[in-house]
Formats: C-alpha cells, sequence, structure tokens
C-alpha cells in the first residue's frame, strides 16, 4: 500500500526536484547531501540527518 501512495506522488511532480528518498516526500533542493558520487535532496535537515546515519538503508533502492 505504501506503493500506491508513492506512485501517487510522482504523477504529480510540484517542483520536478528528485523526492527525499527518507520520507517519499518532493524534496528542497536547498537540503542535499552527496552520497558515494551520488547527490540526494531533502525535504528537511531531520531527513538528511537520518540518511547521513543510515546510507545503505535508503540508497539501494
Ligand atoms: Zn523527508
Amino acid at each position: 500500500m505504501f506503493r500506491n501512495l508513492f506512485k501517487k506522488f510522482q504523477a504529480a511532480p510540484t517542483q520536478g526536484a528528485d523526492n527525499d528518498p527518507v520520507c517519499g516526500m518532493p524534496a528542497n533542493s536547498a537540503i542535499t547531501l552527496t552520497h558515494e558520487g551520488k547527490t540526494y535532496a531533502f525535504c528537511s535537515e531531520d531527513c538528511k540527518q537520518e540518511f547521513a546515519q543510515h546510507p545503505e538503508k535508503y540508497s539501494s533502492k
């Protein structure tokens, strides 16, 4: 059921930006972190910190 929610987000992009890999919300392009050569954007500092602590959990989708 989580997949259905995610699809809904992708069907209606707001800014054409990447989604937050942690929570799936549209990301704020001002909050980014580079992991293994790839730059990820997040909706908030909280999600950025969460990613920083568990990068494998969120980058291997
Ligand atoms: Zn988030």
